[in-house]
Order: C-alpha cells, then structure tokens, then sequence
C-alpha cells in the first residue's frame, strides 16, 4: 500500500553522505509540510556510517542497508538492493540526486519498478490533490515543464546545489531502521573517479573552465596551469567534450555538471545559455574571451577582453607570485 512518505535516497561516497543528500531533505521536508506526509532517508553504504546525521537534518526514519559490498559505486548492486527495499517501504515519492551516480542509478530503479522518472527537476511543488509536480527545463531551457507522472511511486533527479542543505538540528530524535540486503554480490569490477583519472568539479571550490576558444588540446596546459596555481580543477564547455579534446567527466552547463564554486574562470567560452545554465550560480565569475559583445560578459563580474594564450600565462604568473609572497 502506498503511503505518504517523501523517500531521500542518500548518496554516499565511501561512507561520506554527499551534500546534495541534505539538500534533498531540506526540500523534502518542505513537501512533506504541504502534503502532511514525512521524510525518510534509505542509505545503502559500508558500516560504520554515522546515518543520525541524516535525522539530524530532518529526515525519519533512516533506513540503513549496510554491507561492506556497497564501498563500491556499483549500479546494478545497488538497484537490486535499493528495488528490494523500496517494495517493502512503498514511498510516495523517491527524490535522487542528479549527480553523476544518481543519473546512472535512477533509471534503472525506476525500470524496474515500472513507474516514471523525471530527470534533472531544478524545482518541486505539490498540487491540490497532493501529488508531486516536478519541474525542469525543456527544450534548451526555454520553458519550464511541469510534469506530473501519474505512476507510483513518483521518482526525480534533482540538480545539486540547486536547494538549501536541511538546517541541523541535534535535538531531531534518531529513529535508524537496519535494512538486510536482498543482494551481496555483483560481478561488475568498478574503478573509482580517482582510478579513472577523473576529478569532481561539482566539488571545486575554483574552476577554471576552457571552450573552443581553445584550439588544439595541448594547449589545455595553460588552463590547467592556472587551476593548479590557484588550488582549482579545470572544466569544460561542451564544445571540447565533442571535438574529443577533453572528457565528459569535466563537461559543466545544462547536459553536464551544475557548478557552484566560488570563482569561475571562463576561457575562450561564449556564454551559450545551455553553458550558462551549470555555472551561472558561481561566487565570481571572471571571463577571458577575445569577442567584446560574447554573451559570458553579461553573466561576468570581471572580464578581460582579449587573446586567453596572452592573458593566461600573465594570470597564472601573477597568482603564483601571489601565493609565495
Ligand atoms: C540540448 C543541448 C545541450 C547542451 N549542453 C551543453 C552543456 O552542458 N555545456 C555546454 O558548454 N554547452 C552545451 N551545449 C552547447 C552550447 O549550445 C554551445 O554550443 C557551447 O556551450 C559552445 O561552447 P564554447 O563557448 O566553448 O564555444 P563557442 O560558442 O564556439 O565559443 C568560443 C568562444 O571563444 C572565443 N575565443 C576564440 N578564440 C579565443 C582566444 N584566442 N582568446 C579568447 N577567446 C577566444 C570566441 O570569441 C567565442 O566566444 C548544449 C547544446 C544543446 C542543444
């Protein structure tokens, strides 16, 4: 039977909650307010994780499947163990963060619950009946969809950083509820980000971010020089995701990773509204593009106009000099 219950799926990431778990609660709770249900919280994960952080920020129960299984990101572990629980709980809704893993376990989930999913909602309301509206941008974000899926239980990805994270409060009661896993063993061997070679730029604090102002890969050097100089990571436009200069991995704007840093330096990018949309959030944005009238200005709290190959290696020599002051 299905009840009122807003489920968070928490992610986890070698037993570290990841935040957009605690912005899910936040939201959650705002939902669960108008809907007169309740959060809840499932946290698949390795032992030892201290999941009263999670009732802590709003969320009861916790259901808590651990094994030492689940210290790896392996999808279809997970979905199996994730479908098991959700049979038993019967959520009215399953709110999962957009993130790189949330995007790739979600649709699996909701395949085999055979209900629908709304991917990346950037917001959520409730309508009179109480059922859940999930709201995303659409055709290259030039409308707002709002879509109500008429399946059970109702399933969305939500951006990261795109919610408040929950206030904490620990005087919130602890109610943990130990899950058995239905399923302990995959046979799908899992590299971790680190392994891949890869970083998360949803977490950087600065990124410095290269499009096809760019013009052959090597060149890249002068972009990553800069992030290393100042303690950052680079990203990119997809225009250099597609000339294959640069993994998907460090793709920011609307079809890849939302960013909040808080500086963002765009170089040789043009400030198309499907990049704008995964960094426009940023603290200072600073843009380097050699086009005057370039779209990023419009967005940009400091812009030099002018040629990256000149202006980059004066940054980074300047910052450098900086840092060992
Ligand atoms: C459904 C959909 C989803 C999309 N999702 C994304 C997404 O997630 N992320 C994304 O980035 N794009 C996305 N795009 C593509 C987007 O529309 C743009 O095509 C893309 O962002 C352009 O990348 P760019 O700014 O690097 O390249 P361009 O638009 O070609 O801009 C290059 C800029 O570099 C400047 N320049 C050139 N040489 C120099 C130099 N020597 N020094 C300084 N400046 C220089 C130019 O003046 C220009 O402004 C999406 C498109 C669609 C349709």
């Amino acid at each position: 039977m299905k009840n009122n219950e807003i489920l968070v799926l928490a992610e986890q990431n070698y037993g570290k909650i990841h935040p957009v778990t605690y912005e899910l609660i936040g939201k959650g709770s705002e939902l669960a307010a108008k809907t007169g249900g309740f959060v809840s919280c499932l946290l698949v994960g390795p032992s030892g994780i201290p999941c009263e952080e999670l009732c802590y920020r709003g969320a009861s129960p916790v259901y808590y499947m651990e094994a030492h299984c689940f210290e790896n990101a392996d999808e279809m572990l997970f979905k199996e163990n994730i479908v098991s629980a959700l049979k038993d709980i019967h959520p009215q809704m399953v709110l999962i963060g957009a993130t790189t893993f949330g995007r790739s376990l979600a649709p699996r989930i909701a395949g085999a619950l055979n209900t629908g999913l709304t991917a990346d909602c950037t917001d959520l309301q409730v309508d009179e009946d109480g059922r859940i509206i999930q709201i995303r941008p659409a055709f290259s974000d030039n409308i707002l969809a709002h879509i109500k899926t008429v399946t059970d239980p109702q399933m969305a990805t939500i951006r990261y950083k795109e919610f408040n994270e929950a206030d904490r409060d620990t005087t919130r009661s602890v109610d943990i509820r130990k899950l058995t896993p239905a399923c302990t063993v995959s046979g799908i061997e899992i590299l971790s980000t680190q392994e891949l070679g890869g970083v998360d730029v949803t977490k950087a604090d600065v990124i410095v971010a290269a499009g096809r102002g760019f013009k052959k890969k090597e060149d890249l050097v002068l972009a990553e020089d800069l992030a290393k100089t100042l303690g950052g990571v680079m990203a990119a436009s997809r225009a250099l995701v597609d000339a294959g200069m640069v993994s998907s991995q460090i793709q920011v704007g609307y079809s890849g990773h939302r960013v909040k840093p808080k500086i963002y330096i765009a170089c040789g990018i043009s400030g198309a509204p499907q990049h704008l949309a995964g960094m426009k959030e940023s603290g200072t944005i600073i843009a380097i593009n050699s086009d005057p009238s370039a779209p990023i200005f419009k967005v940009a709290d400091i812009g030099y106009v002018g040629d990256l190959y000149e202006i980059l290696p004066m940054l980074t020599e300047r910052f450098r000099k900086e840092r060992t002051k």
